[in-house]
Formats: structure tokens, C-alpha cells, sequence
């Protein structure tokens, strides 16, 4: 394709984090003439110059989301009577730059205002940008041959503080370690194309999971227990953890997550009722860079485990990144689940809605080649998340590493665990080794508990609530 249309197909937010699309282009030129395979350092000059303009980069990445917000409740209204929601429709983006989301309730409102920091956008988007920069990220992981255009391929931005002061546990650490989510930004446009899938994916799944707070009752139960007067705020830090009993709060994230994930699974699923616009968008636009596409190593999402592991990917990046965050401002033994305990709850439910979608079999049981992609597709994830912890870890040098146990290394275990809970369900203590996966059974026991007290608060249907 022509050199200049290279970044036709990429949104405005992201490439004004390009800077100059022409310089971009004529390294990408050079890239294909001569096979380059390594990694250049490019400034990023538009940052010094946005921030000098009329339109700052906060702003147009503001009104990217905004944009991409407004699709996000149109799908959800459209969606409103098969799935019995009842969403709500007030989701603002703050300008705070701390990694975070809440739900807020005024008393005298009806509905809460679902608040999504523009720090958690930018931290999903450096974090990821960073992750896709490393050739083995979400790629096929049976690479063959030269694969130039699969080379990620990055500029550097400038070790300026401004746009990262405020990120999470960075805030405490100075200048000197501002630059260490963000690294870098491929400018392979496949590269870009993911980032803008999963980038919107992380965030939607964001919001969905303030929406399951609303929607599972959290806050109408919470807002009761302390009287109608008062209004009410439920954020993601577990800063004002508003319930003394740590139990109900990590009961809590576990039923937004199952919600969220549910959801995020059903909007992007092709279906009778839907086409699956965001996966066709994404194959349009390679195809359109590179016709027919050569690289092995490009994930093509045309089929349902790539989807699914697009779609878990995106969750667990999410998690993480709020785990690293809380890591900073709490103990770690904090009010939250273990963020492990979290991922094994997403990949349960996410695998639970796609047994049901494809209809393994008549008589229930699993086909074994029909469930290996899908398997395949789990330790994929688990593969990329390593990655992401590992990128965590090693940029924060200064405090405690990321670990997945907070306190151990039972990352072995995991995939272990996961399977174990997979195939026996989600009953059996015994059959699970690390903390996380035990921590899990034990919130997973708490339905009896918790389901009646919330019933009169839930915004949505009996029927979801079969799943929890
Ligand atoms: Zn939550």
C-alpha cells in the first residue's frame, strides 16, 4: 500500500501520541526497505507542542473516550431487554490523572454517575502500548520465518513528568521514575490496531464493572445500610472503603467482575442479533495496510478463542494495573481480593458464557478438540499477563515487586488451579493449592449469604442472577 496510508486507519488520539505521522511513515518506509529488525528510539515531540496548543493531548484523548463511551451505552440500551438491565446512562470522564473509577450516588438521584479517571485510560493505553512493543505480546506464538513486518517498532517518549506524575504509585517517586509506564508506542499499524482494540476493550470493561456495582445493588444495599441522606461513593482504590467488613467488599468486586466480564463476553460476541463490528473493524483495517497478510505471527481474531483471549486479556490488564496501583496505597493485605483471585473469577466466567454460546455438546460434556483452542487460548493469556506483571515488576523496583500472591511465588501453581476450577466447578477447596484459587471458592460461597440482602436493590434481571 501507498506509504502515506499507513495511518489512515488509526484514530486521532493515538496518533497524536505519534507525533509526526510523516516522520513515522519514512521510518516505516525505511523499516520495509531494509528489513530492519531492532528497536529505534524516536522523539516525541508533540507532547512539548500539545501542550502549547489550543487542544491539549488530554482533551483529545477526553473526546476519543467520550465518543467510544457513547457507542458503549448505545449497545448496552440496545442489549437493555435481552440481558434485563437497567444501566446507567451518566458515565463522565474525569480529568483526575490517578488510576482509578467510581460510582457515584447522590441521594437526592435516582440513577449514579459512573466516573472513569482519564489516569486509568492513559495507563491502560502506556502499560499496553509498552506490552506491544515486545515482539512475543499477543502474537501467534509459533512465529516462522522472517517477519519484518511484525518488528515492533517504537518511539520513545520524553522523560517528562507532567503527563505521568499522577499515575497511581508513580505520584510518589518524582521525575526521575515518571517515564516508567511509558516507555514507548509501536508504529507498526497491526500493532496500532490492537492497541486500539484492546485499549478500548480495557476501558469499556472499566466502565462495565462500575456499571455491575449499580446494577448488582452495591450501592443502592450500601447507601441503605447507612441511611437515605448520605450521598455515596464506591471507588476502585479502596480508598473510604465504605464497608467495615472486608468480606462483603471482596464479595463485592467479585460479582462486578462476573457482571462486567459477562457483559463485556456478550457485546462482543458474534451473535443472531449482532454483528461482531469491533473484531470485523479490527480485520478490515489489517487487510487494508496489508492485503493479504503474510505474517504468521499476526493474530487475525477471526475465530472465537482469538476473541476470547482478546477479550481476557483486556480484563486482566485492567486488574493488574489497579492491583499495582493499590499496592502503592494499602497494605497489601487491603480490603480487595488478590488480584489472582479476581483473574480466576474472569476466566471462569468468561469461559462459562462461551461454553454456553458454542453448545459443547448435546449430553453436556466437553468435546476435547473442540476445547483445545480454547484451552490454547487460556495459557496465551496467561503467557501476556506474565508479561504485564513482569513489565510492573520491573519498573517499580523502588517498592514492593508485583507478585501474583502478594506475598509469595505461586505463580507455578496457577494455571494448575485455574484448570482444576475450570473442570470441577468452583465447589471444592480441596481440589485448589494457592491462596488465590482457596480465597475464590471461599467468595464463591458467599451466594447464599449476600444474595438476599441485595435482592431488593438489583437493577437488573432475576434471571443473571442464576449465574452467580
Ligand atoms: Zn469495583
Amino acid at each position: 500500500m501507498p506509504k502515506n496510508q499507513y495511518f489512515s486507519n488509526i484514530r486521532k488520539g493515538i496518533a497524536h501520541r505519534i507525533g509526526s505521522l510523516s516522520i513515522a511513515n519514512s521510518l516505516l518506509a525505511e523499516l520495509e526497505q531494509s528489513s530492519y529488525t531492532g528497536i529505534k528510539a524516536y522523539d516525541l515531540h508533540d507532547w512539548e507542542k500539545g501542550k502549547k496548543s489550543k487542544t491539549s493531548f488530554l482533551d483529545i484523548v477526553t473526546n476519543d473516550y467520550n465518543q467510544k463511551i457513547a457507542g458503549w451505552i448505545e449497545l448496552l440500551n440496545q442489549e437493555k431487554d435481552a440481558f434485563e438491565l437497567q444501566p446507567a446512562t451518566k458515565i463522565n470522564i474525569s480529568p483526575k490523572l490517578n488510576i482509578n473509577a467510581a460510582v457515584i450516588k447522590e441521594w437526592k438521584q435516582e440513577e449514579p454517575t459512573i466516573e472513569i479517571n482519564i489516569g486509568l485510560i492513559l495507563a491502560v493505553e502506556d502499560l499496553l502500548g509498552k506490552c506491544l512493543c515486545t515482539k512475543s505480546f499477543f502474537t501467534q506464538r509459533t512465529p516462522t520465518g522472517e517477519l519484518s513486518i511484525a518488528n515492533p517498532f517504537f518511539l520513545i517518549g520524553p522523560d517528562h513528568a507532567d503527563r505521568f506524575l499522577n499515575y497511581g504509585s508513580i505520584v510518589a517517586l518524582g521525575d526521575a521514575h515518571a517515564q516508567l509506564l511509558t516507555a514507548g508506542i509501536p508504529i507498526a499499524p497491526w500493532r496500532l490496531f490492537q492497541f486500539d482494540l484492546i485499549a478500548e476493550l480495557s476501558a469499556q470493561w472499566a466502565m462495565l464493572h462500575e456499571q455491575a456495582h449499580w446494577m448488582l445493588g452495591h450501592i443502592d444495599y450500601l447507601a441503605a445500610q447507612r441511611g437515605d441522606t448520605s450521598d455515596f461513593s464506591l471507588n476502585e482504590n479502596g480508598e473510604n472503603t465504605p464497608l467495615d467488613d472486608a468480606t462483603a467488599t471482596k464479595y463485592f468486586e467479585m460479582g462486578a467482575d462476573a457482571l462486567a466480564s459477562s457483559l463485556l463476553f456478550h457485546l462482543n460476541w458474534d451473535t443472531e442479533r449482532q454483528e461482531n463490528k469491533r473484531f470485523r473493524d479490527y480485520r478490515n483495517k489489517l487487510q487494508q495496510a496489508y492485503g493479504n497478510i503474510g505474517s504468521e505471527s499476526i493474530i487475525y481474531l477471526n475465530d472465537h478463542a482469538a476473541i476470547l483471549r482478546t477479550i481476557l486479556l483486556s480484563i486482566g490488564l485492567v486488574v493488574l494495573l489497579m492491583e499495582n496501583k493499590r499496592l502503592y496505597l494499602n497494605s497489601p493485605r487491603s480490603s480487595y481480593p488478590l488480584p489472582v483471585t479476581r483473574l480466576l473469577g474472569i476466566f471462569l466466567t468468561v469461559g462459562e458464557a462461551y461454553g454456553d454460546m458454542i453448545n459443547f455438546s448435546e449430553d453436556n460434556t466437553y468435546d476435547t478438540e473442540k476445547i483445545r483452542p480454547v484451552i490454547i487460548s487460556y495459557i496465551e493469556v496467561i503467557v501476556d499477563l506474565q508479561l504485564i506483571v513482569s513489565l510492573l515488576k520491573i519498573n517499580n523496583p523502588i517498592f514492593k515487586p508485583f507478585i501474583w500472591e502478594r506475598n509469595k511465588e505461586e505463580e507455578d501453581q496457577f494455571t494448575d488451579d485455574l484448570f482444576s476450577i475450570l473442570a470441577n466447578g468452583a465447589s471444592d477447596p480441596g481440589i485448589v493449592q494457592t491462596e488465590a484459587a482457596k480465597e475464590f471458592i471461599y467468595l464463591r460461597s458467599l451466594d447464599p449469604a449476600f444474595m438476599p440482602r441485595l435482592k431488593n436493590y438489583l437493577h437488573l434481571g432475576k434471571s443473571w442472577l442464576d449465574n452467580y
